[in-house]
């Protein structure tokens, strides 16, 4: 089975199992774990931010975010297909009492310093005010689209000038930053904070990190113990995140083997893809999503319904130039 549903099913390697069997612990809650603190600082510097926190999920990361930078109550700006909205559990009312106010990205996802302004909401004795501005690169719904240094820049510039942050959904930030061939600090210049995911493309089987300034990272400690985030000895999974922070030049490969099979795709009757950015292909097909999804995996192929008619493959750590021109071929099987 050549599985394409998402890049966090890689397993991790031998060299991350050795990590996690030979890692220095100590109480993570208590600060001591000193694996967790070198992830913590080599994380913080590959983002160029102040300070990171070593968190299991990217979910949990992008909620403590959240929770940290804005009061129960306000609002939150957000794209209308972004994780935090859609894919959160609603987690933003739940655990924090925000409100999202999505907003209409295009076919990108791109939110514009226009839509900033537009969105946003003078807190007042009768509306709720705006708190927070979250951004997502890649942008995972629209295809992976890697979005710019400069419409980062803008979005967030324009935020600022209401005096609210922003915070960077950047669970594949470095997918970005490779395929933009843009450092990732300069992605997060106008940035407040940034979630990244270590156990996506990096392929670490645990784990994401959230960054920013010391005194974000020192709120956000106390928000990760309150939603159940404080680990103990954490080093164990920590270890392999070491490891795949050296990762992040390899997501190159994905991004080859993505074209590859895009181009594969939309060459065979009934399916269309557009060349992707990154790691992700988004696929049309004249059949439901399911219908194409029990087909292919048939002939031993895996993706994700993304909607009634799209389905989204992604290329990862653990599928190679050769597994990609066996997957074209099962598909076309399943078509035919
Ligand atoms: C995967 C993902 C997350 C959440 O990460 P988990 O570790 O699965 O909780 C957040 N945002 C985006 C854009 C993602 O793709």
């Amino acid at each position: 089975m050549i599985d394409l549903r998402s890049d966090t099913v890689t397993r991790p390697d031998a060299a991350m199992r050795e990590a996690a069997r030979t890692a220095a612990v100590g109480d993570d809650v208590y600060d001591e774990d000193p694996t967790v603190n070198e992830l913590e600082a080599r994380a913080a510097e590959a983002v160029g931010m102040d300070a990171a926190l070593y968190v299991p999920t990217g979910t949990m990361g992008n909620q403590i975010a959240a929770r940290t930078h804005a009061d129960r109550g306000d609002e939150l700006l957000c794209e209308r297909d972004s994780h935090i909205y859609n894919w959160e559990v609603g987690g933003l009312a739940q655990l924090s009492g925000l409100q999202a106010r999505p907003i209409d990205g295009g076919a990108r996802g791109v939110i514009t310093p226009d839509a900033v302004h537009e969105g946003f909401v003078e807190r007042t004795d009768h509306r709720p005010g705006t708190g927070l501005l979250a951004l997502e690169n890649t942008h995972n719904q629209k295809g992976g689209v890697a979005i710019t240094a400069d419409e980062i820049d803008a979005a967030a510039a324009a935020a600022h000038e209401h005096d609210i942050p922003t915070h960077v959904d950047g669970a594949r930030l470095f997918n970005a930053s490779v395929a933009l061939d843009t450092p990732a600090p300069r992605l997060l210049d106008n940035a407040d904070s940034v979630m990244f995911c270590l156990s996506k493309g990096l392929g670490a089987p645990v784990g994401s990190m959230l960054a920013g300034s010391e005194a974000f990272i020192d709120r956000a400690h106390r928000n990760r113990k309150l939603l159940g985030g404080g680990m103990r000895q954490a080093g164990i999974v920590a270890a392999p995140g070491l490891e795949a922070l050296d990762n992040v030049d390899r997501l190159a490969e994905d991004h080859t083997n993505a074209r590859t099979l895009a181009a594969g795709l939309d060459a065979i009757d009934g399916l269309a893809a557009e060349t992707p950015e990154t790691n992700i292909v988004l696929v049309e097909t004249d059949r439901t999503a399911e219908a194409f999804i029990e087909a292919i995996a048939a002939e031993g192929v895996r993706a994700s319904a993304f909607g009634q008619h799209i389905v989204r493959f992604c290329t990862h750590w653990d599928v190679d130039g050769d597994d990609i021109e066996r997957a074209i071929e099962c598909v076309e099987r399943a078509m035919s």
